[in-house]
C-alpha cells in the first residue's frame, strides 16, 4: 500500500462555518456526521477544553485575514481527532476548510513515514555494505590466491632447503670423519716425539711440537663436536635408556673429571648421591652432558670450587654443576645454547672449545625426555641444571607393553615381533591391535627364543639389524626346527636383501619404513593362511554346534567328527593341532580315542582336552589327569575358558615338542 493511498484513506474533508462567537451557522453532511455538529450548536462544545482559547483565537484572527493550518483537539464520537484546516472570514461567519485524522492515526503516519524513511536507510546502507562486501570479496580472493602461491614457493624452499641440509649433514660428517683420521696421526707422531723415542729435542723443539700437540687436541675435540651435532641433527643418535645406579654415574664422573686439566686452586667436589635409587633413562647420554658441564665448569673458573650434586623429586633426577667462576651475563643466558657461541672475553680467548658443547648438550637433555637451564652472573659463578625424568617415557612405554604381553589375551592372535626399535615396536602395536592381534615384544634373539617357549604365535614380525646383532641365523633356525617350522615369518629390515631372507624360508620380505596398512592386511592374511586346527568330537550335534559356536571369530580352522571312527580318521588326516573330545561317544568312550591316537606317532603329541558332562569316578579322572591336557566341563563351559584352554594345550605341546633342548 502506497503513502497517499494512506493518507486519502484518513483524510476527512470537513466545512464548518462559525459566528463570532462560536457558534454553527453551516456545515456539511460530512461535519454533521462525524462531530454530530447541528445548526445552532456551539462548535465550542466540540472542541477539547485545552484547544477553546486556540479556537476564540482563530475567530478573532480570521477577522483580519485567512489563516492556514491551524490545528484544534476535536473530539469525534469520543475519539480524539485533530482537525487541521484553513480559516476565511465570510458574510456568513468563519469558513473553516479541512480533515479531521484520528490523533493515534497522526501518530501512525507520523511513525510510518519515519519508518518509511528509516527502511529507506537501512535500504541505502545495506546497498552500501553489499558493495563493500563485494569489494571485500575480491580482496579476499587476491589474497587466497597471492597464499596459494607463497604456500607452492614455501613448500619448493622447504624442499630445497631439506636436501641442502642433508647435504650439508653428509659432508660434514664425511669431512669431519676424513679429518680425524691424520689429526689421530699428529697427536701420535708428536707424542712420539715429545716422549724422545727417536732422540732428544732441543728445548725449543719440544715447546713447538707441545703447541702442535695441543692445537691438534683442540681440533679433535672440534671434530668430536661437530661430528656428534650433526648425528643428533640427522636423527642418527639411538636412544637408550636402561635401569642404572646414578650413584654409579656419578663416581664414574668423578673419575674422568679428575684427570682433565684446571686451575691449581680450584677444588671438584662430586657428591655421592647413595640415597637415590635406580632410573630407567639413557645413562651415556646424561654422563656425557653431564662431561660437558663440568668440563665447562672447570675451563671458566680460575679458583674456588666446581660441584656437582643430583637429588631426586617425584617423577626426575635434577643434575646440578655449579662453579665459583667467571659467571655469564643474563643477556647471553640463551644465545650460549646456540652453535658456535662463546662468551666474548679474556678468559675465553684463552680456554680451547668450539662453542658447540652446549648446544649438543642441549640436544642430548632433550632426547634423554629432559631440559638444561643456566642460572649465573657475572663474577659470581654459574649453575648449570639438568632435570631428567626418572623413567624415560619411551622405557615407560616399553615396560607397559611388555607387561600387557605377558597375559595373553584369548582373543587376539599373537604376533612375536622381534624388533630393537621402540618407536617402531610401538607402531607395530598400534596397528596391530587396531586389526586384532596382540604384539607379544621381543627386543634380542634371546628373548625371541624365549618367549617362543611359551607360545606358538599366528606369525613372526622379524628386523633383521638388531642392536648388536643379525637375526639371519635366527631365521634359519625358526625354519629348521618342526615345531616352527609353519609360523610364517615375515623380514623386516632397511637393506634389500629379499634374496637372502627367502632362501632362508621367509614367507614376506619387506624394506622400512613399514606401511602400517600394509603389514596389517598381510598378516591377517597370513594368519588365515596357517591357522590352528581344532578337531571337535561329539556324538551329539548340539554340543558340536554350541562349541561351534563357542569359537565363532576366533582364528582357528575347526574339523567335526561325531564318533570313534570319524575322529581316528580326521585326527590322521588333518593332524590337528588339538582335539576337543567328549567323554562318550555312542558305544565308545575318549579313552578309546586316546589309545588310538597314542598308538601312532604322528598323533601322539596331539594334546586332548577332554570335554563332559558326567562326573568322573576316581580311575577315570586319574587316567585322563595322565592323558588328556585338560578335563573341561560341559556345564560350565564358556568361550574364554575354551579358548584359555585351547590356548594352554597349544603352549604345552610346544614345550613338549621343544622340550629335547630346552624345557622340562
Ligand atoms: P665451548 O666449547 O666454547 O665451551 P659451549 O657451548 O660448551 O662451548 O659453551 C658456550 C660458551 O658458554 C662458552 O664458550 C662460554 O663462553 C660460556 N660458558 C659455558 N659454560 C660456562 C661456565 N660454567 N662459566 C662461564 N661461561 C660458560
Amino acid at each position: 500500500m502506497g503513502h497517499s493511498d494512506i493518507e486519502e484513506r484518513l483524510r476527512r474533508e470537513v466545512v464548518v462555518v462559525c459566528s463570532q462567537d462560536g457558534v454553527c451557522v453551516a456545515r456539511d453532511g460530512q461535519a454533521q456526521r462525524l462531530l454530530e455538529l447541528a445548526i445552532g450548536d456551539s462548535f465550542v462544545d466540540c472542541v477539547d477544553p485545552g484547544s477553546r482559547a486556540k479556537l476564540a483565537a482563530l475567530l478573532e484572527r480570521a477577522q483580519s485575514g485567512p489563516v492556514e493550518s491551524w490545528e484544534l483537539c476535536v473530539s469525534v464520537r469520543g475519539a480524539p481527532t485533530t482537525f487541521t484546516f484553513d480559516a476565511e472570514r465570510s458574510d456568513e461567519g468563519v469558513v473553516m476548510v479541512g480533515s479531521a485524522v484520528r490523533t493515534a492515526q497522526t501518530d501512525a503516519v507520523a511513525s510510518y513515514q519515519r519508518s518509511m524513511a528509516d527502511l529507506a536507510d537501512l535500504h541505502r546502507e545495506t546497498a552500501r555494505q553489499k558493495a563493500e562486501l563485494a569489494r571485500l570479496n575480491l580482496e579476499l580472493s587476491e589474497s587466497i590466491d597471492g597464499l596459494k602461491s607463497l604456500h607452492a614457493e614455501l613448500d619448493e624452499k622447504n624442499d630445497t632447503l631439506r636436501r641442502s641440509a642433508d647435504v650439508k649433514a653428509r659432508l660434514v660428517a664425511n669431512v669431519s670423519h676424513e679429518f680425524r683420521t691424520p689429526i689421530n696421526s699428529i697427536l701420535g707422531l708428536s707424542r712420539l716425539l715429545l716422549d724422545r723415542a727417536d732422540g732428544d729435542l732441543s728445548d725449543e723443539q719440544a715447546v713447538q711440537v707441545g703447541f702442535i700437540r695441543t692445537s691438534a687436541e683442540t681440533l679433535r675435540a672440534l671434530i668430536d663436536d661437530i661430528l656428534d651435532l650433526s648425528k643428533l641433527e640427522a636423527g642418527k643418535v639411538s636412544l637408550r635408556p636402561r635401569p642404572f645406579s646414578v650413584k654409579e654415574l656419578m663416581s664414574a664422573l668423578r673419575g674422568t673429571m679428575r684427570a682433565l686439566p684446571r686451575a691449581e686452586q680450584v677444588e671438584l667436589v662430586v657428591e655421592d648421591a647413595r640415597d637415590i635409587p635406580d632410573i630407567t633413562n639413557d645413562d651415556g647420554k646424561i654422563a656425557q652432558i653431564l662431561r660437558n658441564l663440568v668440563s665447562n665448569a672447570l675451563k671458566f673458573t680460575p679458583q674456588g670450587r666446581v660441584e656437582v650434586s643430583a637429588r631426586l623429586t617425584d617423577a626426575h633426577v635434577i643434575f646440578e654443576v655449579s662453579d665459583t667462576g667467571i659467571g655469564i651475563p643474563s643477556e647471553l643466558h640463551d644465545t650460549i645454547f646456540e652453535d658456535f657461541t662463546q662468551v666474548d672475553g679474556e678468559l675465553q680467548r684463552k680456554v680451547k672449545g668450539s662453542g658447540l658443547g652446549l648446544a649438543v648438550s642441549r640436544r642430548l637433555a632433550s632426547m634423554v625426555g629432559g631440559s638444561i637451564t643456566v642460572a649465573s652472573q657475572p663474577g659470581r659463578g654459574s649453575v648449570f641444571t639438568l632435570t631428567v625424568p626418572r623413567v624415560h617415557e619411551e622405557a615407560a612405554q616399553m615396560q607397559a607393553l611388555e607387561s600387557r604381553a605377558k597375559a595373553l589375551d584369548p582373543r587376539r592372535a599373537p604376533v612375536l615381533v622381534v624388533e630393537d626399535d621402540r618407536q617402531t615396536m610401538f607402531l607395530y602395536e598400534k596397528y596391530l591391535a587396531q586389526a586384532g592381534f596382540q604384539v607379544i615384544p621381543a627386543r634380542t634373539v634371546d628373548d625371541a627364543r624365549a618367549r617362543l617357549q611359551t607360545l606358538r604365535p599366528a606369525a613372526i614380525v622379524l628386523d633383521v639389524m638388531l642392536e648388536a646383532e643379525t637375526s639371519w641365523k635366527f631365521l634359519s633356525e625358526l625354519k629348521e626346527r618342526p615345531e616352527t617350522r609353519d609360523i610364517p615369518v615375515m623380514v623386516v629390515t632397511v637393506v634389500d636383501s629379499s634374496q637372502k631372507a627367502r632362501a632362508l624360508g621367509a614367507d614376506e620380505f619387506w624394506l622400512k619404513p613399514i606401511d602400517p596398512e600394509r603389514i596389517r592386511r598381510k598378516l591377517s592374511e597370513m594368519a588365515r593362511r596357517g591357522p590352528v586346527s581344532v578337531l571337535i568330537v561329539d556324538d551329539d550335534a548340539t554340543s558340536r554346534y554350541l562349541v561351534r559356536r563357542l569359537l565363532e571369530d576366533t582364528p582357528y580352522l575347526l574339523y567335526e567328527a561325531s564318533g570313534l571312527d570319524e575322529a581316528i580318521a580326521l585326527a590322521r588326516e588333518k593332524l590337528p593341532r588339538v582335539i576337543l573330545l567328549d567323554f562318550v561317544l555312542g558305544d565308545a568312550t575318549a579313552f578309546d580315542v586316546i589309545d588310538d591316537l597314542k598308538a601312532h606317532p604322528a598323533t601322539r603329541n596331539i594334546p586332548v582336552i577332554i570335554q563332559t558332562a558326567k562326573t568322573l569316578d576316581a580311575v577315570e579322572r586319574e587316567r585322563l589327569t595322565r592323558d588328556a591336557t585338560a578335563i573341561l566341563s560341559k556345564q560350565s563351559l564358556s568361550r574364554e575358558l575354551a579358548i584359555t584352554r585351547i590356548r594352554e594345550a597349544l603352549e604345552t605341546s610346544g614345550i613338549r615338542s621343544l622340550g629335547d633342548g630346552h624345557a622340562s
